[in-house]
């Protein structure tokens, strides 16, 4: 037995970096440290719905056929090469010198290319564009941080270690008391699991948080607001302007609930200007609560490369971006894309049915270790290798703080990287490509 330290989990945005492995040769058999959802990461690579081999699926068939590797690859910049508006989407769970090469193949392919943001928090992306973004790392919020708002979101389901490593518990270097140090609300219609545990809980009204952080700017200038603001009376909500107001360092963190509820961006244009506000009278700032281990890193290699963080269309050989029109579900709602390529994400569990009955008609390829609904309906399925188990590579964490997964075993044999497969692909679409221009 071996135990493999410092290991970062590849699963959501929190990117824990504190985890040990425990290997018997090339077997994980356990991990320490890791939550259970990411101690079923490491342990998926080893399940038994992972695909061993490439394969293929022939039109009106459920029944797929294996196939080799160069086969798959050749069929797959077949299609993107002599697509005319391709779509490319993912992104979310592999390593940022993956999405770098995606990047290039959307670019060269002219595709519309889109990573999880666009169903998750890409309105909180068009917020920070619209009114800027008073944001903060972990680090800072586990040694300053007093007050801790979880507003629409439930870190003991979806981030489980997030309270115990930055925010409510830590022993921080102003916060030595931990917990005794830190006040922590959390703002959901629900009594979650998460709010079960904080100091206070405020009950709002579902898809009423706009009006509710609406009123809590206009108290915390001292002017009047009516008696109830979307189920919350008028004490609670002056009392919570008051403690916000009183503290040393509040940190906002905000999910799904704002996001991708009534109002979306709008919810968190008005939730960063609560934030701006308060500093005239504390500390404060906010951090979304990003989901997948590496959406940021995609969010950040599309923008170095190109300027926009998600819903990129190169249709016209020039970067362009306009979420409503150039996301994900737009283009297949629309059914404007004539070939599709999924990587590192599911959204045939996740996408509204009728983008996926779309999906199901045309040319797709899908790059996943395991079988999914997304597999299940792809034309081409090309198995690759687990970053932050099988592989190295780079991830950004929700505070966009660059960390390096590392590889604890080898990956089955014969199986290849994202990058690689896209690499091979890219490769081969430029060669395509070239012939067409000289015929
Ligand atoms: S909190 Fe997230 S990153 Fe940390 S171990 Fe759990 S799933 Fe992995």
């Amino acid at each position: 037995m071996k135990v493999v330290t410092d290991v970062v989990c590849p699963f959501c945005g929190t990117l824990c970096d504190d985890i040990k492995v425990i290997m018997d040769g090339n077997r994980i058999v356990d991990t320490l440290n890791a939550c259970v959802i990411g101690n079923e990461k490491f342990k998926s690579a080893q399940a038994g719905h992972r695909i061993l081999a490439p394969m293929e699926r022939e039109d009106n068939s459920a029944e797929f056929a294996p196939v080799s590797y160069d086969y798959a690859i050749e069929r797959a910049a077949q299609i993107l090469a002599n697509a005319r508006r391709p779509l490319m989407y993912g992104w979310s769970s592999t390593s940022c010198e993956a999405q770098a090469v995606g990047n290039e193949l959307a670019e060269v392919c002219g595709a519309v290319t889109d990573n999880t943001a666009s169903v998750c928090h890409g309105p909180s992306v068009m917020a920070i564009q619209t009114v800027g973004a008073p944001c903060c790392t972990l680090g800072e919020v586990k040694n300053r941080a007093d007050l801790i708002i979880y507003w629409g979101c439930n870190p003991v389901h979806a981030h489980p270690r997030h309270m115990s490593r930055y925010t409510t518990y830590p022993r921080g270097f102003f916060t030595e008391r931990g917990f005794k140090d830190r006040t922590m609300v959390v703002v959901d219609p629900r009594p979650t699991d998460t709010a079960k545990q904080a100091d206070i809980h405020v009950q709002v009204e579902q898809g009423k948080d706009y009006e509710l952080l609406d009123a809590l700017r206009t108290v915390i200038r001292g002017e009047d607001i009516p008696d109830v603001v979307g189920g919350v009376k008028k004490e609670d909500i002056k009392a919570l302007g008051d403690l916000c107001k009183s503290r040393k360092f509040g940190v906002l963190f905000f999910g799904m609930g704002v996001t991708q509820s009534i109002g979306k961006h709008r919810n968190i244009d008005i939730a960063i200007s609560f934030v701006a506000d308060m500093n005239k009278y504390t500390k404060f700032t906010l951090v979304a609560m990003r989901g997948h281990y590496n959406v940021t890193g995609s969010g950040q290699v599309m923008s170095w490369q190109s300027g926009f963080p998600f819903s990129m269309d190169f249709s016209r050989g020039y970067p362009r971006y306009n979420p409503g029109e150039t996301a994900a579900n737009d283009i297949l709602q629309r059914q404007e894309c004539d070939a599709a390529l999924v990587i590192a994400s599911d959204p045939g569990a996740h996408f509204p049915v009728s983008s996926m009955k779309y999906y199901a008609q045309i040319p797709t390829i899908c790059i996943d270790p395991h079988e999914t609904p997304t597999t299940g309906i792809s034309k081409i399925v090309i198995p690759s290798t687990i970053v932050g188990v099988e592989e190295e590579g780079n991830a950004y964490r929700m505070d966009n703080v660059p960390i390096r997964c590392r590889k604890v075993c080898d990956a089955p044999e014969g199986i290849l990287s994202d990058k690689e497969i896209l690499e091979r692909i890219l490769a081969r679409v430029k060669e395509i490509k070239a012939e067409k221009k000289g015929q």
